[in-house]
């Protein structure tokens, strides 16, 4: 048998070096690429609710504020502006945070109804002002409780039940169900709006991605909710699944695993 020479191993073993460290260019490279593109999408965001703010406030003080009418049409349009404007920066830390893994997850054991019946009251007034209503399905002689982290599942509610409120028709239903197997709670949120094409299903969890960027900014979206959305669940080792149909509405559903109830005798070791 031809054994290798001495010289041939080094060789191999630089050519290997070199192999791994071409690698490992080309996955810092795409990083670079990711996050100069983030940083791209970020200053778009930030620059249109502050020159939307700044129009309304020059315009105030190229005279516009000597008509009563007019000023407080305008300094309720900038301060609207002004609110998109914190959300969105609100949003972008926590997008941050999960995206560099500072943000820690507190698992604990609670009712998932608190939560979506306190988001549904958060968010009835938004609800009314669309003439929607929110129904919720549950059954009464099961337990709802999970394992997880409370804020941040209360969090996914308020992102989707917002959504299937403001993409919603006028008039129309937001339906939101538990329902138990064996060892975990499929939870569904279903709306009866515009729907989304089937082209775009794929795109929506990722930042900034919106079907109709005008529609979205208008009802004062930042395109970060089902990206925030996304990562919670992955925190939780679940996956957020959408069916949708163009003008019929969506459904957003995720599995959360089920606790033992309350006060229920632990297993024997
Ligand atoms: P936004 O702040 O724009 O609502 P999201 O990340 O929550 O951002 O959603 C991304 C996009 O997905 C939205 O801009 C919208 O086009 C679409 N979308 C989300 N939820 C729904 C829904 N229930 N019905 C129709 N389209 C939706």
């Amino acid at each position: 048998k031809a054994s290798i020479s001495p010289l041939k191993k080094i060789q191999n073993t630089i050519n290997s070096y070199a192999e791994a460290k071409n690698r490992e260019i080309e996955v810092l490279q795409k990083n670079e690429a990711f996050r100069r593109e983030f940083i791209a999408d970020i200053s778009h965001e930030l620059k249109t609710p502050i020159f939307a703010a700044q129009g309304y406030i020059h315009t105030l003080l190229d005279g516009a504020i000597e008509d009563y009418a007019v000023r407080d049409k305008f300094l309720k349009r900038a301060a609207k502006s002004l609110n998109n404007l914190e959300k969105l920066v609100q949003d972008l830390i926590i997008l941050n945070q999960m995206e560099s893994g500072v943000i820690r997850f507190t698992m604990a054991p609670f009712d998932l109804k608190e939560p979506i019946m306190e988001v549904m009251e958060q968010l009835e007034d938004k609800a009314q002002k669309r003439g929607v209503k929110i129904n919720f399905q549950y059954q009464k002689d099961q337990s709802y409780r999970t394992l997880a982290d409370r804020d941040k599942i209360y969090r996914v509610f308020q992102n989707l039940v917002s959504n299937a409120i403001k993409y919603n028709k006028e008039g129309g239903e937001v339906n939101i169900s538990l329902k138990n197997h064996k060892n975990h709670v499929t939870i569904k949120v279903k709306d009866e709006g515009m729907g989304i094409p089937p082209e775009d299903l794929k795109r929506i969890f990722e930042r900034f991605y919106r079907v109709e960027k005008s529609r979205s900014r208008e009802k004062g979206g930042t395109g970060l909710g089902l990206a925030i959305v996304k990562h919670i669940l992955e925190g939780h080792k679940s996956k957020i699944s959408v069916s949708s149909a163009v003008s019929k509405g969506s459904i957003f559903s995720f599995d959360l695993p089920l606790a033992k109830p309350a006060g229920s005798v632990p297993d024997k070791a």
